[in-house]
């Protein structure tokens, strides 16, 4: 193999130019050229291909979002599309692709090297932690504390002003984002897609609190499972005499500079996902379980779905005393 190239899909997390760089100069330390791909499995298409070398990658390690630039591109999910994107990259010399990612960039990355037999590798980039086979994503972390950080100022409010306070945070199918962000916040309620939770009952978990003294609650909603200016208007009939108030986190969560620990995930990622496509493995996900770094066939990153994270709604439940 003499040449690589590294793209960035999906939805921007923060680490994702972290993990770039890691992958770049692994490469680039091996004696390998790179071609960095712009705007995602779109730019394969339009063959925006840019040389790159170590300088290339010089001060991103701490800036959020993607230099190569994202966007969404479902066309790439017709075959002749990515047949297109194959002889691209053919005419480009590049025999393996880093593909950096969420779940939707997990599928076409599985897609354009099962139809060729193209080495592919996925470095899970989402701020969802939604994707099977690694315990972590890279931007996880760093999403978790720009939210918590957030809801803790809100708190801040919520209490002096003994009011009750939804916070909606991202994450539209799964909850891992939500329920992570409820813990540390030590927030009273959690609602999450995985688990419906009528109005009806927040009202009476609501009422349980007021019982026990509590004069002011958080309410972590994710998005996928409601929305917040409907859940506090029907809160606030319900409660005519309290203060009912929400705040949607929004993209905020998208940005920020990168935790460390999302850093250093995003080194341990790149750094793997290159020596397994130099090693002639593929189509695999890099991923870590425990402490380890760790290869999972992308076929069964595909099919497979991540649970959300059950034993945190015991602790949240537990707590909310
Ligand atoms: P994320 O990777 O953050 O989950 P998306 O779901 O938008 O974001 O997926 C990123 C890109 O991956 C899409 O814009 C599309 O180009 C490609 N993609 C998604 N699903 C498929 C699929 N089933 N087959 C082929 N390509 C896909």
């Amino acid at each position: 193999m003499k040449k690589l190239g590294v793209l960035t899909a999906g939805g921007d997390a923060p680490g994702m130019n972290a993990a770039i760089r890691a992958a770049v100069r692994t490469a680039l330390s091996y004696g390998l050229e790179v071609a960095g791909i712009e705007r995602g499995y779109g730019g394969l298409y339009e063959k925006a291909f840019l040389k790159l070398d170590s300088r290339s990658v010089s001060g991103i390690i701490n800036k959020s979002g993607t230099f190569l630039k994202t966007k969404r591109f479902p066309q790439f999910k017709e075959k002749d599309v990515r047949e297109k994107c194959r002889r691209n990259l053919a005419e480009e010399g590049v025999e393996g692709l880093v593909v950096i990612g969420g779940d939707g960039s997990a599928r076409g990355a599985y897609a354009l090297s099962s139809d060729f037999d193209f080495p592919a590798a996925l470095i899970p980039a989402s701020i969802d932690n939604d994707i099977y086979g690694t315990d972590f994503t890279v931007g996880f972390d760093t999403a978790v504390n720009t939210a918590v950080s957030a809801v803790d100022n809100i708190r801040d409010t919520a209490t002096s002003h003994e009011r009750t306070f939804v916070v909606e945070v991202m994450g539209r199918e799964k909850g891992n984002l939500a329920i992570e962000v409820a813990v540390a916040c030590g927030a009273e309620i959690v609602i999450v897609p995985e688990i419906k939770m009528e109005g009806e009952k927040v009202v009476r978990l609501l009422k349980e609190q007021e019982m026990k003294g509590k004069a002011s609650s958080i309410i972590i909603l994710a998005e996928g499972a409601g929305k917040a200016e409907e859940l506090t208007a029907f809160l606030q009939k319900e409660f005519p005499e309290k203060q009912i108030r929400y705040s949607v986190l929004g993209y905020i969560q998208r940005g920020g500079s990168p935790t460390y620990l999302t850093r250093v995930l995003a080194a341990q990622f790149g750094k793997a996902a290159v020596e397994t496509l130099m090693e002639g493995k593929y189509p695999f996900m890099v991923g870590i379980r425990g402490s380890e770094i760790v290869r999972v066939p992308l076929k069964r990153v595909v099919s497979c779905s991540k649970l959300m994270p059950y034993g945190h709604l015991d602790i949240i439940n537990r707590m909310a005393i």
